[in-house]
């Protein structure tokens, strides 16, 4: 149970004041769901402005403060024009107010001649004049902020409207137990947990009151990861010993690398174990992961057990179950694939046979784990891309079977650095060397000043039969501009290639967007023109061209996962990143970088290395871990000294039963990694 104390941060957002349906929805779009969600959506970044008493030409570009005058309401002829009013300073300098489309009425409402107003935005030069287009208002002598937040937003937010929502749920949080080391406190000189987080929303600059909040989540992170460690250990699972007599009879067309061969014995160690394997498999895309589940499925088998393989997506689910029924053909095994659109008939039929043993390894993805599925005896569970999957979904499907080996796959290149601390409780194993043959993929930087040029080389690619993927641009601010991007790129590219362009994105219906990745996978169109959702292992070998448009904006392990979308085929293939004109040195680094090397392990140890400027811009990419609070740059060494502290708390403090235990288990629940907790309590 949830301790009490954390219940006003988990009551729904409604529970602010001034959330209504209104506000509620697009919350919701940010996933703010809850008191909490808005708590710990932090600021991405901050203005500065400058109070003024005079209008000066210098502070052009900059964000100003400054009392003036209505003197003229300059109402424009045409309906759709912009409405001006012309004011003064205390100087008599003028200034002009710009509105777009607001009614004249409205903007004379809000601006009546001669009465002086508190007004503040970005000085603009706009002709002969100074201007300020949809300045903030308010009452002369009423405070300024010189340094406001600003938030991730959705349509129908403001950053100043997050800025009132967050301080209402600072308002509404606990002071609560304190469960980091004293010491480690003492040392970083970090404030209390409530304090952190007023600071963080009240000046969002404040470096040691961030790192203290992403320290907790990290420690959260790391205490969960320490006790399912320390039960998966305590467990008693079976061994599963093969004899070999079904991978005896695989007929590769190739041989296993000596990295496959290598992680193939460490799992047949593993599952050869009474207690269940917890092991991670690390390879990049393309370095042969599905081969590797397929033989450590094959030694469950023999071994008389059952074996399931979980994939992300229903595309993903449908593509391993060819690849493996292919690769076993012949073979007395029995694969099934079941997603949550099978029903009726056929559905029966697999759970029957699920049931009854004689079919032998599942495939499919969450649906494999619903209640009403029950295996006749579960042995091994493969989870592919792991990074998609939480604590929680693994931990439900371990309660099938008697607790089952579990093989996680990831093709997400984590820093050697951060391995150990993420996947603390897992033994990891890595995919660290190429199937022979692979011809490296050519990467190129271009401005995006040049997208004629890039669509030239799209109708070559296309006119030798080819196929290329268009990735449209994340959009920081909300979803709904991500899907804008891509539906007007692809309407621009159908009107030079006609009905061969296809669309696909995060929004569309499951059926929708997998009936899109089928077409193109059959060849039916020629340019698949999509947001990030084809990140994730789809295969299509005539693929060799990808370009990615505004690729500045993307994490690297991101680009890097995407730029392995072609390359798979025998020809050579070709990405191109498309990058904004104006690039901090830092983002010029990161393309060079993508443009340099084709190892994502290396791409990700170094992009650890050149983030440590204090960009929190890419809290995405820490994202994908499962992290939302913690600065990326300082990841490695949060993680570090988490891992260590929960190690402690674990060794010396007595675990979550002891007295800091009681403030670790808060964290705990704060960071909804309590499924840990209820692991042991239920293990
Ligand atoms: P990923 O690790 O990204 O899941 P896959 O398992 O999809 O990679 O493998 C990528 C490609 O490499 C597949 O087409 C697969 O058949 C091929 N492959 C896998 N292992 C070998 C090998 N040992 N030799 C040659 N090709 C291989
Ligand atoms: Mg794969």
């Amino acid at each position: 149970m949830r301790p009490d104390i954390l219940n006003p941060l988990f009551a729904e957002a409604t529970a602010l004041k001034g959330v209504g349906p209104t506000l509620a929805k697009p919350l919701e779009r940010l996933g703010l769901r809850r008191v909490v969600d808005v708590a710990f959506h932090l600021p991405t970044g901050w203005i500065d402005r400058v109070v003024r008493t005079k209008l000066m030409q210098a502070d052009v570009g900059r964000v100003v403060s400054i009392v003036v005058t209505p003197v003229e309401h300059r109402i424009s002829r045409s309906p759709r024009g912009p409405s001006r009013v012309l004011a003064t300073d205390p100087q008599g300098n003028y200034v002009s107010l710009t509105y777009f489309g607001g009614s004249s009425g409205y903007v004379k409402k809000l601006l009546p001649l001669d009465e002086p107003r508190q007004v503040s935005g970005r000085l603009d030069q706009y002709g002969q004049e100074l201007q300020i287009v949809h300045p903030d208002l308010s009452e002369p002598g009423e405070e300024v902020r010189e340094r406001e937040a600003i938030y991730a937003l959705s349509e129908g937010l403001t950053s100043r409207r997050m800025a009132q929502l967050a301080a209402q749920a600072v308002e509404r949080a606990p002071v609560l137990p304190e469960w980091i080391d004293a010491g480690l406190k003492e040392r970083r000189g970090w404030p209390g947990w409530r304090e952190a987080l007023a600071r963080v929303h009240a000046d969002p600059a404040d470096a040691v009151a961030r790192a203290r909040l992403g320290y907790d989540e990290l420690f959260a992170n790391q205490v969960a990861t320490a006790l399912v460690r320390a039960s998966t250990r305590a467990r008693k699972g079976r061994p599963l010993v093969g004899d070999g007599r079904l991978r005896d009879l695989l007929a590769l067309p190739y041989a296993l690398t000596g990295a496959q061969a290598r992680t193939v014995r460490e799992i047949e160690g593993d599952l050869a174990q009474a207690s269940p394997m917890l092991r991670l498999l690390q390879g990049d895309v393309g370095s042969g992961k599905t081969l590797v589940a397929a033989m450590a499925l094959l030694i469950a088998v023999e071994a008389g057990a059952q074996g399931a393989l979980l994939a992300p997506t229903e595309i993903l689910a449908r593509q391993h179950g060819e690849t493996l029924k292919r690769q076993l053909a012949g073979l007395p095994v029995q694969v099934a694939v079941l997603t949550g659109r099978d029903k009726g008939r056929a559905r029966e039929a697999t759970l029957m046979g699920l049931a009854d043993g004689s079919i032998d390894i599942l495939i499919g993805t969450h649906a494999i784990f619903q209640e009403a599925v029950s295996y006749r005896d579960l042995g091994l569970v493969v989870v592919d891309e792991q990074h998609r999957f939480g604590v929680a979904e693994r931990l439900l499907l371990q309660a099938k079977g008697r607790s089952p080996h579990l093989l996680a796959m990831t093709a997400t290149p984590i820093p050697r650095t951060l391995t150990l601390a993420q996947y603390g409780e897992m033994d990891v194993s890595r995919l660290d060397e190429m199937p022979p043959g692979r011809q490296p993929i050519e990467t190129r930087v271009m401005s995006d000043g040049r997208l004629d040029e890039v669509v030239n080389a799209l109708g070559r690619h296309l006119a030798e039969d080819r196929q290329a993927y268009w990735v449209c641009p994340l959009v920081e601010e909300s979803e709904k501009s991500d899907l804008a991007a891509a539906e007007a790129r692809a309407e621009a590219l159908r009107r030079r290639f006609g009905d061969r362009v296809g669309l696909v994105h995060g929004r569309m219906k499951p059926e929708v967007k997998d009936a899109g990745m089928a077409a193109f996978a059959a060849g039916r169109t020629a340019v698949l023109v999509a947001t990030t959702v084809i990140e994730v292992g789809v295969d299509v070998p005539n693929a060799t061209l990808i370009v990615i448009e505004h690729a500045d904006r993307f994490g690297l392990a991101q680009l890097h996962q995407l730029r392995g979308r072609v390359g798979r085929g025998g020809g050579n293939s070709v990405c191109l990143l498309l990058r904004g004109p104006a690039l901090s040195e830092t983002s010029r680094a990161r393309l060079a970088l993508m443009r340099e090397s084709n190892d994502g392990f290396l791409i990700a140890e170094r992009d650890l290395e050149l983030r440590g400027g204090g960009e929190w811009l890419g809290t995405r990419q820490s994202g994908e871990a499962g992290f939302r609070l913690a600065p990326p740059d300082q990841l490695a060494d949060l993680l570090s000294c988490a891992h260590d502290d929960a190690r402690l708390l674990i060794e010396r403090d007595g675990g979550i039963e002891g007295a800091r235990g009681e403030a670790a288990r808060v964290a705990l629940y704060l960071f909804e990694r309590d499924a840990g907790v209820q692991l042991l309590r239920g293990g």
